[in-house]
């Protein structure tokens, strides 16, 4: 835990026990006084300087879990205005090192708080900036009007289909994604499996006669596979779910223009899908052949009009802040040139260092901008989105973040993702089928969360996937019980 809040402040932190030369002292203590006020006091000493703060809120009710998040919430806040004053850095996401900070919002809202109140509570407990708690306010209003009845899907399920080829591996990517070599069989002998998956699913989701929210074909590149296979998969689907004329939104997510091709626009038009994704990332050649690409940005602007004028009406496209050697310049080329396109949503993610990328392997071959550049980035693209008549929807955070920023998702109003919405708020089970899908199976009575892992690897896949529906079908049966009272 404290760990993860230095690193937030110096590069590669150690925690340890006894004071060594030239490292920084902190002691922290957290005690209850005779109130039942949890008191915390923390003094930093660096070069001979002491830098104090105190920290004090209600112990609250609750089991051993309640009493031991707030201990270590009491004492992140300590460490972390300590840590602020000592480096004059400010931390705008506060003592929040999690990946969801949407949910915690949501959580204060359904416990009753106005969104002023949850906004203070974010602000006071969790040191969390005004500018970021009103965003997470904004967005959850965004959120409530799109999906109004979000905190009630508890019932139904979205499917998440994963397909886990590429025509190349990008640098920063840890997504199942494997260059698609089509002599040794495995795309076929994969499909197969997936097949027999999305059929047991199916069948299981008929029983209970499930509504099921949204359906997201990702990865990988649900695009990479051949046309006449894309169509196979997708009869399969119409044929296994059930009232599937219920289901609110179909996404597949094309990713790479390069897998893009009139062919398997005409098998999504046929089959009513047209919410895709074609990803730019960026607009700076150079950039996508560092990062290994392998398309170029006229291959992005080509195959989002050829998808925009075979029909497909909801496109979104993703930008990555802090590629390398991008800055200022390289961004707003990105921004003007999405400007040209108007795609109905913009996914902005800041680039994040995944431990098991190439990317992150050899940091060193990287140049990347610094966290004063990144923020001015993210800056300039929520000024451009809200110029362009965007809203942001959707954001999320991950480990390793560049300036320890956001994700944030825009779109015009209306054309939002709403698996994006449920998957990130945890408000309903996913059932996730093919390689690398991750399952997560959210009981509907005790909201408690089970994560179930498909393998990566494609060969692995085709061994297990049998195993995998058994199991799948097991945690299924514990959360929602034949018969399903609705
Ligand atoms: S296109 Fe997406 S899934 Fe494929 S390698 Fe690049 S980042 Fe990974």
């Amino acid at each position: 835990m404290f760990t993860h809040l230095a690193n937030l402040f110096f590069e590669q932190s150690q925690i340890i026990p006894d004071v060594e030369e030239g490292a920084i002292q902190v002691d922290l203590s957290v005690n209850r006084n005779a109130d039942g006020l949890l008191v915390g006091k923390a003094i930093l000493t660096q070069d001979g300087l002491d830098y104090a703060a105190t920290f004090s809120e209600m112990e609250e009710d609750g089991d051993d879990i309640v009493k031991t998040r707030q201990l270590k919430r009491v004492y992140s806040h300590i460490l972390l205005e300590v840590l602020e004053q000592a480096t004059g850095m400010q931390q705008s996401w506060g003592i929040l090192t999690g990946i969801r900070p949407m949910k915690l919002y949501h959580k204060y809202r359904r416990e009753g708080h106005s969104s002023e109140e949850a906004q203070q509570i974010l602000m006071e407990r969790h040191r969390l900036s005004s500018e970021k708690s009103a965003l997470l306010a904004k967005i959850a209003k965004v959120q409530l009007q799109i999906v109004p009845d979000l905190y009630e899907l508890k019932n139904e399920v979205s499917i998440y289909i994963g397909i886990p080829f590429c025509p190349t591996k990008c640098a920063y990517c840890t997504f199942p994604a494997y260059a698609i070599h089509r002599k040794s069989g495995r795309v076929e002998n994969f499909l197969d499996g997936l097949h027999e998956e999305i059929r047991e699913m199916g069948k299981w989701l008929t029983e209970r006669d499930m509504a099921i929210t949204t359906i997201y074909f990702g990865g990988g590149t649900p695009t990479s596979i051949e046309a006449k296979e894309m169509d196979g998969l997708y009869e399969t689907m119409y044929a296994s779910f059930p009232n599937m004329e219920n289901v609110r939104e179909v996404t597949v997510e094309a990713g790479r223009p390069d897998t893009i091709t009139p062919a398997k626009i005409d098998v999504l038009k046929k089959w009513g899908i047209d919410r895709i994704s074609v990803n730019p990332q960026s607009y700076t050649d150079e950039t996508l052949k560092a990062i290994g690409r392998h398309h170029t940005v006229q291959e992005t602007v080509d195959k989002f009009w050829l998808s925009r004028n075979m029909g497909m009406k909801n496109i979104n496209m993703d930008l990555i802040i802090g590629l390398p050697n991008e800055g200022i310049d390289e961004f707003k080329h990105s921004l003007a040139e999405t400007e040209k396109m108007q795609p109905e949503s913009l996914t902005v993610h800041t680039l994040s260092f995944k431990r098991a990328s190439e990317m992150t392997r050899n940091k060193d071959k990287y140049k990347v901008a610094d966290r004063e550049t990144v923020e001015q980035m993210m800056k300039l693209g929520e000024e451009w989105n809200a110029a362009n008549g965007y809203e942001p929807y959707y954001l999320y955070r991950q480990k390793n973040i560049l300036g320890n920023l956001e994700n944030v998702g825009y779109s015009k109003p209306g054309e939002e993702s709403i698996y994006n919405i449920v998957i990130m708020e945890e408000v309903q089970t996913i059932i996730g089928v093919g390689c690398g899908a991750s399952s997560k199976f959210i009981d509907p009575g005790t909201g408690k969360i089970t994560q179930f892992y498909n393998p990566k690897d494609p060969a692995a896949y085709i061994l297990t996937y049998d195993e995998s529906i058994e199991k799948k079908l097991a945690h299924l049966n514990t959360i929602f019980p034949a018969p399903l009272t609705k």
